[in-house]
């Protein structure tokens, strides 16, 4: 595939992924992402990129919610979750039809196998297998430009800020890479103020974050998301969403 018709078919894809629903897409090079882990573990071996896709969370639940997520806000985010996978699933068949390969990443693994969970006790748990994914989306996003990685660890985009989920796909299809994002957290610390567990200690860094415990009190957060939020009536399932709301980048104006 020449330079033209690699630029003409990345759009084409993007192009494609938006059709079928996809507010954000970006392509990131893998190279980006050597030594990422992966289950299995030679995941990326043979793939050179991954479509990374975005679909936006709606605003005015997120508006709606004070210090804990809502009943509305389990709803769009596993429809988003939902959403995504068809998104991602339909563009690997899409490059399938090219001739190069490609597989779908799931957007929803934690939160399907939660929903199986009896989590109220923690000792009884081996987080683990709940806590890692296929491949990690964020770094995928992040590495196709669909955003910069906040203090909170989310992945927040120019436009709609952290207001959305992501998956990916990865291929051989020579597809032309985005250019990550610069950090634009600056001296905002909302969604530490925010945090209903402390868990997010304000580091200021760019590009790929340290070492997640330097960056976040990961079990803090992950206990309050597996052990409160997942056992409130009509959510079910470990989400939170407060430093997804509190972030001033794609918050609209107030009236
Ligand atoms: S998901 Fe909730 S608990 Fe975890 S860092 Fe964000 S605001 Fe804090
Ligand atoms: S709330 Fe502020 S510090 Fe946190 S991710 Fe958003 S811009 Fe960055």
């Amino acid at each position: 595939m020449d330079l033209i018709h690699g630029i003409q078919e990345t759009m084409r894809i993007k192009t494609f992924a938006m059709k079928k629903g996809a507010d954000l897409a970006g392509i990131a090079d893998l190279g980006l992402l050597a030594g990422i882990p992966t289950k299995p573990g030679n995941l990326l071996e043979g793939f050179t990129v991954a479509v990374s896709v975005g679909v936006r969370l709606n605003d005015s639940v997120l508006d709606g919610m004070q210090d804990r997520p809502t009943s509305l806000y389990a709803h769009v985010h596993r429809m988003a979750n939902t959403l995504l996978d068809h998104i991602t699933f339909d563009v690997a068949r899409e490059i399938l039809g090219t001739g190069y390969d490609a597989i779908p990443i799931p957007a929803s693994e934690a939160a399907n196998i939660a929903e199986k969970l009896d989590t109220t006790k923690a000792q009884e748990l081996d987080w683990r297998p709940l806590t890692s994914s296929t491949l990690p989306s964020k770094a995928v996003a992040r590495a196709a430009g669909l955003g910069w990685f906040g203090k909170s660890l989310l992945i927040v985009n120019p436009e709609i800020g952290p207001r959305f989920r992501h998956a990916s796909v990865i291929t051989n299809m020579p597809l032309t890479p985005d250019t990550p994002l610069r950090s634009r957290c600056g001296t905002c610390e909302e969604c530490v103020k925010a945090c209903p567990a402390k868990a997010i200690r304000g580091l200021r860094f760019d590009g790929v974050p340290p070492p997640r415990e330097e960056v976040l009190d990961f079990p803090r957060c992950r206990d309050t998301l597996w052990l409160d939020f997942k056992n409130i009536h009509d959510v079910g399932y470990p989400i939170c969403g407060v430093c997804i709301a509190s972030c001033p980048w794609g918050r609209r104006r107030q009236q």
